[in-house]
């Protein structure tokens, strides 16, 4: 059996045996099957199975749960899209831009919500995300980002800091100001991926490891 702990640190520290669950032995049937048990297909399972319980649900996973991405990233549970919020606005208008945003911002509180009613002990701690502009030059990102906010009605969200504001909240050179908001958390992502999928399982779906989809 490999030692799935020595992956990462999240696994590592999940509190889970990380002992393979049982293989896939025979053909079997379901209503939905679903290849990896990471986030992907562990969030889709649970919310099946939330919206339909009777449903017969499977995922079907090579190593065990969280040993993909979903066990090894940052923990960082984060509201922020990879693109500047001008750039959205720019691409998809402002109504658009907003809702996605809002959107980002709820999922980063259900996470919290389901770990909550799922008693999955993944440290989440929603103390909100700080960038900081190091260099004159930067800050101008900094304010534009949040004056993009504040076209799209969300600059009850962000609030800009001073050089000074930033320093009572991490010691860091040159820098010259920031943009923090609240809406964003850390997670343990081991305790995470492990703990959704004993939820998924809780709520009757199928979690067959040490299985390779090869069709
Ligand atoms: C280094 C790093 C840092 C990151 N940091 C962050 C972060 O801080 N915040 C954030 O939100 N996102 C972060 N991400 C992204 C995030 O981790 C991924 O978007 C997310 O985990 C993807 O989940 P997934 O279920 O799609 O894929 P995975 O977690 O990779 O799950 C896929 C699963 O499928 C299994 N599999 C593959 N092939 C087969 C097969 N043929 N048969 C059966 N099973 C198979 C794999 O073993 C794996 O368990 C980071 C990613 C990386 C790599």
């Amino acid at each position: 059996m490999k030692d799935y702990a020595k992956y990462s640190f999240w696994l590592e520290t999940s509190g889970d045996t990380l002992a393979p669950r049982t293989a896939l032995q025979r053909s079997s049937e379901v209503d939905i099957a679903i290849l990896g048990g990471g986030y992907s297909g562990l969030w889709t399972a649970y919310y099946l199975l939330r919206a339909n319980p009777a449903l017969r649900v499977a995922i079907v996973e090579k190593e065990i749960v969280g040993f993909g991405a979903s066990g090894r990233n940052g923990g960082w549970c984060s509201s922020r899209f990879p693109v500047t919020p001008s750039v959205l606005e720019e691409r998809f208008g402002t109504k658009k831009a907003r809702n996605l945003l809002l959107a980002m911002f709820d999922a980063v509180y259900e996470v919290g919500r389901v770990c909550d009613e799922e008693n999955i002990a993944a440290d989440y701690c929603k103390g909100g995300i700080l960038s900081l502009a190091r260099g004159a030059h930067q800050l101008p990102l900094v304010q534009s980002a949040h004056a993009a906010y504040d076209r799209l009605g969300l600059a009850d969200r962000f609030r800009l800091l001073s050089a000074a504001e930033c320093a009572e909240r991490v010691r860091i050179t040159k820098v010259h100001g920031g943009l923090y908001t609240k809406e964003s958390a850390s997670i343990h992502a081991g305790r995470l991926v492990r703990g959704l999928a004993a939820a998924v399982e809780r709520r009757g779906g199928l979690i067959y490891e040490n299985t390779e989809v090869v069709a």
